[in-house]
């Protein structure tokens, strides 16, 4: 299954553990926590945690930056 990253656009691989999942997953490529859940190998719901409590306000021009390969 893969999970895209809402922080760079990213694809996540996540293997068949993630299939039935509640938590957090990190992105390879920009290192953000998305908090999934998943059912029956669907994505249910996803949204980029916010361990910092005060940091949801920059990924946008943090994720603009970042994409560079
Ligand atoms: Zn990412």
């Amino acid at each position: 299954m893969r999970i895209i990253c809402l922080s760079c656009g990213h694809k996540v691989e996540v293997d068949d553990a993630y299939d039935d999942f509640e938590g957090l997953v990190k992105c390879v490529v920009c290192s953000a926590m998305l908090e999934i859940r998943t059912e029956e190998g669907k994505l249910k719901a996803i949204k980029v945690a916010d361990p910092l409590g005060g940091a949801a306000s920059k990924p946008e021009g943090i994720a603009g930056a970042a994409i560079q390969y």
